[in-house]
């Protein structure tokens, strides 16, 4: 029982004690990461982040909530793979407007949005609820929090499936990894240059670009890699979280 996590808390302790400064929102997937790791690896991971920030925060005197995680995310690309289950973008950001609106009526005025899936693409929404909330919403993508160390800990970036989200599995759900049957997360270029040097942007077809939709090596993924990708990207999310409860919803915000 994290008295954090509004899964646990019962409704005589939130009478005692209603008010939070910050509601921490996780966002999943449901989706294939190669031949080896859970369809739910992208809940199971952000799950994990949100609750070590928020406990980190927590012990540091910061009123913060963890909201229940949402395990659907946007899919669109990875339909060709069975049972990827999707949230189209639109949708996923009405799900999102609405509970931002119930943190709104329940007094809680900052929003951080813990994105754990890269086809969640949500900086328009941000724009679009700038002026239509009064909560001010903050978004991170966890797996990018600690990329000025990321080579200090992996061989290899991960896109998807590889050593760091396998090192995650290793570290905190291990009894779901099966990581004897990985591939090796081959991907294919596809046939325009302008595409692969990355300044024309496409939505990439995942079961045309991988094998077993897996983007990245992750044969040398360890729970001790994941255990400290975790450590440095927890901490650094709850320090924010420390910073932002205590920060006054003034004229100036966030200035
Ligand atoms: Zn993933």
């Amino acid at each position: 029982m994290h008295p954090w996590n509004l899964e646990d808390l019962t409704y005589g302790r939130v009478k005692q004690a209603p008010s939070f400064a910050v509601g921490v929102l996780p966002l999943g997937a449901t989706e294939p990461h190669n031949l080896h790791l859970p369809y739910g690896t992208d809940t199971f991971q952000v799950d994990v982040i949100a609750d070590r920030a928020c406990g980190h925060a927590w012990e540091r005197g910061a009123r913060v909530l963890k909201l229940p995680a949402i395990p659907y995310g946007t899919e669109t690309n990875q339909m060709g793979f069975p049972l990827a289950m999707n949230l189209n973008p639109s949708t996923l950001a009405k799900v999102i407007g609405d509970l931002v609106d119930s943190l709104a009526a329940h007094g809680v005025l900052r929003c951080l949005i813990l994105n754990g899936h890269g086809g969640n693409d949500l900086k328009w929404l941000l724009r679009e609820l700038h002026r239509a909330t009064p909560v001010r919403l903050f978004l991170c993508d966890w797996f990018r929090v600690g990329l000025d160390v990321y080579e200090t800990i992996f061989q290899a970036r991960d896109d998807h499936a590889g050593e760091m989200e396998t090192s995650m599995g290793l570290a905190h759900f291990p009894e779901k990894v099966a990581l004897a049957e990985a591939d090796a997360g081959a991907v294919k270029s596809t046939r325009f240059e302008a595409v692969n040097r990355g300044w024309v942007q496409i939505t990439r077809p995942w079961h045309l670009l991988t094998t077993n939709s897996g983007a990245g090596d992750p044969r040398a993924a360890t729970a001790a890699k994941g255990e400290e990708y975790t450590r440095i990207a927890s901490e650094r999310i709850g320090r924010f979280l420390v910073e932002l409860a205590a920060s006054p919803l003034d004229a100036a915000f966030p200035f």
